[in-house]
């Protein structure tokens, strides 16, 4: 068995050193590309990181930032660095399958606004990354193609939906990697193979080209192994797009600013809450003493900490799994057997109906399913009101606690997840115990607001990740990065 958590000389570094290093041609991106691709091939039969490797467009990739850098125009801080990219973005060069069968070998005649950034800042494309099926799930065990391990314990969950993306970096597969995050899946995976993911603010990252699973949860976001890499990938792919009517035109906080500010360490007069809702029973001993110790280093750094009440938090479960549901039903009916993908039953034997029907039968997973028939059955006349409505009410009452919070603290923290990774398998036939991995995320989307997940170490009962939530207001998302690097600096190295 090779050693997933080891990394080379170059896979080592973070993407803010590769970057530095290739500015200054002391690394070219074809050799730090190749280097990936190496660990790739080396590694990932064991990992089940990715689904698609395009090693011939990652090297042109890499070829056409080093020659950009050698005429003297490089793209971006982070041209040259190779990235992993969530298979639930579009690409022109490599099937988008979102993890399920009904979409398998489709290509997309366009780039996501992401895709298209990530090429525009001379980042090469390694791969797509494994996940949860149209990214409902939480353990990247609802993909319909590959299990995903944690590279920390491979016997475990990498976290879901975006467990590949996480496993990549957790393994040394990729420096960067992006992710989205419904109701937790950029952070949730992050916490449990101790990387670091942002959520950013609903509106910042267009969801042009994002296949869609709930529309007004839906947003991508920036995945390092640290805070400085995130806010750099984070700074490529946010922004104003035209093309994505729910994107925000306004200005992007200084994101690297404020992770270069944070990592000098001191957080004097910074204003911190901790959720009471989320924590105590049902939390694991050794997350809330991680959780515990991540308050009391904040408290060394100079902020103040203060517990705060949120009412309305324990109800964001029920409402996540009403509108979630409600919003996949409608968006999935575009998987209709005519347009994309997989098509059944198209013999000359059976009508339009039939076809349409036995394709979705066969090309959607249970999980996918439940969801379809869940939500269709909310938006059905007569229970529209007692479903849908109620649910949408809670979550503006969820939007309220978090806004009469943010009159006292500058941030909220929480744990991340409730327990570390659990096993493979433990939960695939509890669909309920699975959602409940999600507690603690799953708020910041239902008010659109900003959150990351950051290490803090590892649990003291069974040496698994433990991630700190932090969360921010909406386009406050610089907060986040200066609490997290001055965390990240006095935590140290894990493991
Ligand atoms: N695990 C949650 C769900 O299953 C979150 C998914 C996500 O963020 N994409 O819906």
């Amino acid at each position: 068995m090779s050693d997933t958590r080891t990394a080379t000389d170059i896979t080592g570094l973070s993407a803010a050193d590769l970057a530095g290093k290739i500015a200054a041609r002391e690394l070219s991106s074809v050799e730090v590309t190749r280097a990936h691709l190496d660990r790739i091939a080396e590694i990932d039969g064991e990992l089940g990181a990715f689904l698609h490797v395009g090693s011939d467009e990652a090297l042109a990739a890499a070829q056409a930032a080093d020659d950009a850098i050698a005429a003297g125009d490089a793209p971006s801080a982070l041209a040259g660095v190779p990235i992993a990219l969530k298979d639930v973005f579009t690409t022109v060069d490599a099937p988008t399958t979102c993890g399920s069968k009904i979409l398998e070998g489709w290509v997309s005649p366009y780039d996501a606004t992401v895709t298209a950034k990530l090429r525009a800042a001379g980042i090469p494309i390694l791969g797509k990354t494994n996940m949860d099926e149209f990214a409902m799930g939480s353990s990247t065990e609802n993909s319909a193609y590959q299990v995903t391990r944690n590279p920390w314990d491979t016997t475990r969950i990498p976290g879901g939906s975006g467990g590949g993306s996480a496993a990549a970096l957790a393994s040394y597969q990729a420096p960067l990697a992006i992710g989205t995050d419904t109701g937790g899946s950029i952070r949730q995976p992050a916490s449990v193979t101790a990387t670091v993911g942002v959520k950013p603010t609903y509106g910042t990252v267009s969801r042009y080209g994002l296949v869609a699973c709930a529309s007004s949860l839906d947003q991508g976001g920036p995945c390092g192994r640290t805070v400085l890499d995130t806010a750099l990938l984070h700074e490529v792919i946010a922004g104003h797009d035209p093309r994505d009517s729910t994107s925000i035109d306004v200005a992007i906080p200084d994101v690297v600013g404020a992770a270069r500010a944070g990592a000098a360490g001191d957080l004097t007069g910074v204003r911190i809450g901790v959720v009471k809702q989320l924590q105590g029973e049902g939390y694991q001993a050794g997350v809330l003493e991680s959780f515990q110790s991540a308050c009391k280093q904040l408290t060394d750094l100079g902020a103040t900490i203060v517990e705060v009440d949120c009412p309305h938090f324990s109800y964001a479960l029920g409402a996540y799994y009403l509108i979630l549901p409600s919003e996949v039903s409608s968006n999935l009916a575009r998987f209709d057997a005519m347009r994309y993908g997989l098509r059944v039953g198209d013999d000359g034997t059976h009508s339009a109906d039939e076809v349409m029907a036995l394709t979705r039968d066969a090309g959607f997973g249970p999980e996918v399913k439940r969801r379809i028939m869940i939500g269709t059955y909310a938006l059905s006349s007569g229970y529209y009101d007692a479903f849908y409505g109620q649910a949408q009410k809670v979550r503006t009452l969820i939007a309220g606690d978090f806004a009469k919070a943010y009159q006292d603290v500058d941030v909220l923290i929480s744990p991340t997840t409730p327990t570390t990774p659990f096993k493979l398998g433990e939960k695939v036939d509890d669909p309920l115990s699975m959602y409940l991995f999600d507690l603690c995320t799953l708020p910041v989307n239902l008010a659109g607001t900003a959150a990351m997940s950051v290490p803090s170490g590892l649990a003291s009962d069974d040496g698994l990740p433990v991630g700190l939530q932090i969360m921010a207001p909406a386009l406050a998302d610089d907060r986040l990065y200066r609490i997290g690097a001055a965390y990240e600096a006095a935590r140290g190295p894990i493991g």
